[in-house]
């Protein structure tokens, strides 16, 4: 997984490569599909599964057999709701679902279950950090729908261009979908990608869905078009389908929004389509014209009734949204005076501020100190292997430990760093680390006593030069001090024990 706290440092500098040309700007409206993680399919009782032997968890109603009825999970509509209320909507009192007709093999009923006129939420927005300020995203509709299956194109590229056959898995088929879809406000391709993490994180707190990018659990079509300054009318859009990634969401909007502004410019115009982002040749490729809403006949699903929500469960889906992002950020301030920087970052990824609050249930004297670890050493250990904190083998409770063990004195902060390391490496815990190494701190004041009249008695240049008024002399007896215990003494009470022998 990308990690992605550490680009908010760069964000107010970069408004984004997107425009070599300052007169037009970048409109952007993302599509969002999140796969709930339910135990059931959208619409009957199939197991969700990934990776599963194909068509096993399948029956007539995922498989599209005619005469089989669907019915609604009640799990995921509470889901659904949960995000929308999350996401600032209005839930519509009344929502029903709508088929959409197409045909493509992966949807065996040539229909797919969504929702149109009456989607579940309404008008919502989100708030997004761009460093510097923030931006208000606007919602237009959090929708309920089913995904489809996955074809599997046999051939060497594993595409569908050039496969000699391709088979259906109808597993996937029926997972339960929402998507989210944002007014056209975002305004630049960094914004879209900071928009998805944002909306990322938001989703891991509530719990609905693992969003593993990579495995398609979340993903987006991204809407774009160019327009010049002073224009109020939105420029031609064109669509980029399915992006799993934040790096490819930003880096196929620069691409083509800077096709959009070179069309212009040579007197062409834009034509609206859907098109694919190739991360190899990075760049956009045509698939197909622009469907409209017409080109799906809409109406409304004659098996499925309408779902009527009161405002009592409305009531108890809000009462069950856990502290969000932003609430914990204003938490890590107020209560443990961190700063506005350290807020932000911790509480701006889910895995991290979850890691943050199971370290302070062992230690929660030091929750400044705590966070300097995840800022510092450990994020730039997990950078470098690219992993998350949840791969990495350093256990909560071993980090509060260590953290516990600077602030009592019993190793130093350069003895811990060479600690931490071992315990990334092995996962083992700071105390056998610092035993087995004999790294323990000297805070003996008898064996210091003797190590440091030693030093003294050795060093009387350096004895003078303090007493003459060169107060930093003394650091030359510390680091002898230092030398002689292998860098285990305290080097506090070292300095304190220098000053009262030679003053
Ligand atoms: P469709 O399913 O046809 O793509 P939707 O209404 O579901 O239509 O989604 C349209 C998305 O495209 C929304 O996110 C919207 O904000 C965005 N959008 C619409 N017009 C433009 C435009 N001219 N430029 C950029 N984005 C646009
Ligand atoms: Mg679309
Ligand atoms: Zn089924």
């Amino acid at each position: 997984m990308e990690n992605n706290t550490k680009d908010l440092k760069n964000l107010d500098d970069k408004d984004g490569p997107d425009q070599p040309d300052k007169r037009f700007e970048t409109i952007i409206g993302l599509e969002t599909h999140v796969e709930l993680s339910t135990q059931t399919k959208m619409f009957c009782g199939c197991r969700l599964s990934f990776g599963e032997k194909p068509n096993s968890n399948t029956c007539p109603v995922c498989l599209g057999h005619p005469g089989s009825l669907p019915v609604v999970n009640k799990k995921a509509v509470e889901y659904a709701m949960k995000i929308a209320l999350a996401l600032n909507c209005r839930i519509n009192k009344r929502t029903i679902f709508h088929r959409k007709n197409y045909f493509y093999p992966d949807m065996s009923k040539n229909y797919q279950i969504s929702q149109h006129d009456l989607p579940i939420g309404i008008g919502g927005y989100v708030e997004i950090n761009m460093g510097s300020h923030t931006r208000r995203i606007g919602i237009t509709r959090v929708h309920m729908e089913e995904d489809a299956g996955k074809l599997v194109h046999s051939g060497a590229t594993g595409r569908i261009s050039g496969a000699d056959y391709s088979i259906g898995d109808f597993n996937r088929a029926g997972t339960p979908l929402i998507e989210i879809v944002t007014e056209p406000e975002i305004k630049s391709p960094l914004e879209a990608k900071q928009y998805m993490i944002t909306l990322r994180n938001i989703l891991l707190y509530l719990g609905v869905s693992d969003c593993n990018m990579e495995e398609g659990s979340l993903r987006c079509d991204a809407n774009v078009s160019v327009r010049l300054k002073d224009s109020d009318r939105l420029g031609t859009r064109t669509e980029i389908k399915n992006l799993n990634s934040f790096k490819f969401i930003q880096k196929a909007l620069e691409y083509e929004a800077s096709r959009h502004i070179s069309l212009i410019n040579s007197g062409k115009k834009v034509i609206k389509q859907t098109r694919h982002y190739d991360d190899k040749t990075q760049s956009t490729k045509v698939l197909r014209s622009k469907e409209e809403a017409h080109d799906y006949r809409y109406f409304p699903d004659p098996d499925l009734v309408p779902i009527d929500i009161d405002d009592c469960w409305i009531k108890k889906i809000k009462d069950s949204i856990p502290e969000l992002p932003n609430q914990k950020e204003k938490r890590y301030k107020d209560k443990f005076g961190l700063s506005d920087y350290d807020s932000s970052l911790l509480s701006g990824d889910f895995e991290i501020s979850d890691y943050f609050e199971k370290t302070l249930e062992t230690y929660n004297a030091n929750p400044k100190g705590i966070c300097n670890w995840l800022m510092g050493d450990f994020s730039a250990f997990l950078n470098k292997d690219q992993i998350s904190i949840k791969e990495s083998r350093i256990k909560p409770e071993h980090l509060a430990r260590l953290v516990r063990l600077i602030d009592e004195g019993k190793i130093s902060s350069n003895t811990a760093k060479s600690v931490f390391k071992e315990m990334y490496a092995k996962g083992s815990d700071p105390d056998d680390i610092i035993k087995e190494k004999g790294l323990e701190q000297i805070s003996d004041k008898g064996e210091l006593e003797a190590i440091v009249e030693e030093a003294v008695k050795n060093n009387p240049d350096a004895v003078s030069q303090y007493k003459a008024g060169k107060v930093k002399a003394i650091g030359f007896i510390v680091g002898q001090v230092m030398q002689k215990t292998k860098g285990k003494a305290n080097p506090a009470l070292v300095n304190e024990i220098i000053i009262k022998k030679i003053s």
